[in-house]
């Protein structure tokens, strides 16, 4: 009898999609990560959806509304959840917008920025509202494991999925962590 696959769901919220570059890094180990693995949501398989997963792995930080709501959808569904990389776990790079009043960063990046043609503050419906800061997702929903970096590595990425999938706790060797 065929062993059931471990089922793996990733986003990114307000990152770079850095961290999902760098988990394909991996290379050809990943053949033999997706012999055990079954990936859910992920922008590796378009699929829009978490359903009940056994690991999230989530990128970036929490901007704004959708990212709420995709944030807890994975919270809801998945057993364990990742923060993956520094914007996750701090807000990273897209939080230092929280040094400066929202509407001031709207209006220079849309109206009084240099090489502006066409000034406008985008309002359309469609546009999912923006938080007044970029918040760590720990701050939204709770979080088991953390893996640092920017981007964590292919080896970290292992470092932490080898021992899950094989029901273990996970022990992250500093030596190969780190936080630039
Ligand atoms: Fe991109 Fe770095 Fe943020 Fe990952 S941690 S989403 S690589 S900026």
């Amino acid at each position: 009898m065929t062993e059931a696959k471990i089922r793996i769901a990733t986003t990114s919220l307000a990152g770079c999609f850095g961290c999902h570059m760098s988990f394909l890094d991996m290379d050809e180990r990943l053949v033999s990560l997706l012999e055990q693995v079954e990936l859910n949501r992920s922008p590796l398989t378009d699929i829009k959806h978490c359903g009940p997963c056994d690991i999230g792995l989530i990128e970036g930080g929490v901007c704004n509304e959708e990212n709420v709501h995709v944030l807890c959808e994975f919270r809801a569904n998945c057993k364990i959840l990742i923060a993956v990389g520094a914007c996750a776990i701090n807000g990273g790079v897209p939080a230092m917008r929280n040094y400066f009043d929202l509407q001031d960063c709207l209006q220079e990046v849309y109206l009084n920025g240099a090489g502006i043609t066409n000034p406008q503050i985008p309002n359309d419906i469609e546009l999912p509202l923006l938080l007044d800061k970029v918040y760590p997702i720990s701050e939204v929903v709770q979080v088991d494991y953390y893996l640092p970096g920017c981007p964590p590595s292919a080896d970290e990425f292992l470092q932490i999925l080898e021992p899950l999938l094989k029901g273990q706790e996970p022990v992250l060797v500093k030596a190969h962590l780190h936080y630039d």
